[in-house]
């Protein structure tokens, strides 16, 4: 496996291996962020994974400077799983001038949720994303992307930025990797004390609860409503626990039936997480 940190070594290591599948990651790799790399085995020639913490996407007082930063065991991870490349860029090296050119992403769908609660994330997220694919891309003529549905409006967001500048990009979504409690697996998880963890999994059960509440039929704002409460009980403080429409994010008129997916952010103690469920 090659571990390559400028834009210039990536495309020199890229040329001549044919058709790129690409995992974009912070780092600190668990099994979800491995299970992206399997996936990208089967679907392209040469496998790159980038470890990058993006500074952009975070607001000031989130956790940039504490996001976990565990370099050496992620590459172990990435060559035991059959990475092929692992570009790692340092800061100067993906942005060597301020990145004052930003990608701003449909408010429709990149203001709401997320967005709503993180304003300036998916500017951040698009921005560098969109970097990496140039990086990876420019010189290859296109190839795949990864990306887990774990971060399910984030994967929405990249599908329709691809999708609208035309990138020859075919974008892999992957199914969420938990812990048999439930729990999606993340690396803000670090964060939680053990008595945490235990409780951390009340996030994905309150999201199955609410999702069949919903399928039952009543009214979503009072189910959600509820839902919240319910959590906050927990020891919980949510953002919000919803169900939307799978298509637009946009709320359903009738929720007993259609292509759902209930979406939650709360944070426990200090530590934000994020789930959803598909129903
Ligand atoms: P991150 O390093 O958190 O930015 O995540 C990098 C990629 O891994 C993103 O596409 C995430 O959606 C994906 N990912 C994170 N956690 C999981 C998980 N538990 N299961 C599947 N994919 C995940």
């Amino acid at each position: 496996m090659q571990i390559v940190h400028t834009i210039a070594d990536l495309r020199a290591a890229l040329a001549g291996r044919g058709r790129p599948a690409f995992v974009p990651t912070m780092g600190n790799l668990h099994e979800g962020h491995l299970s992206l790399v399997q996936q990208a085995r089967q679907h392209g020639d040469v496998v790159v994974a980038s470890i990058f913490v993006n500074r952009l996407q975070f607001l000031p007082h989130e956790d940039f400077y504490s996001y976990p930063r565990t370099f050496d065991a992620d590459c172990a991870k990435l060559e035991a799983q059959g990475c092929d490349i692992v570009f790692a860029p340092k800061e100067k090296d993906l942005y060597p001038e301020p990145q004052t050119f930003k990608i701003q992403p449909d408010a429709q769908l990149a203001d709401i949720l997320e967005g709503h609660f993180r304003p300036g994330f998916f500017t951040g997220v698009c921005t560098v994303v969109m970097k990496l694919f140039q990086v990876v891309f420019a010189t290859t003529g296109g190839g795949v992307a990864v990306f887990g549905k774990k971060d399910y409006q984030q994967l929405m967001v990249i599908r329709r930025m691809v999708q609208q500048f035309a990138l020859p990009i075919e974008v892999i979504g992957c199914p969420t990797t938990r812990a048999g409690s439930g729990l999606a697996l993340s690396s803000r998880n670090g964060y939680l004390s053990d008595e945490q963890r235990v409780q951390a999994m009340a996030l994905s059960q309150a999201l199955k609860a609410l999702a069949d509440a919903a399928r039952q039929g009543g009214d979503l704002a009072e189910l959600e409503a509820r839902a919240m409460a319910d959590l906050r009980a927990k020891g919980w403080e949510p953002d919000y626990l919803t169900v939307r429409q799978r298509s637009n994010l946009l709320t359903p008129a009738d929720a007993t039936t259609g292509d759902l997916v209930a979406l939650g952010a709360a944070r426990l103690g200090s530590t934000r997480l994020i789930d959803n469920l598909e129903f």
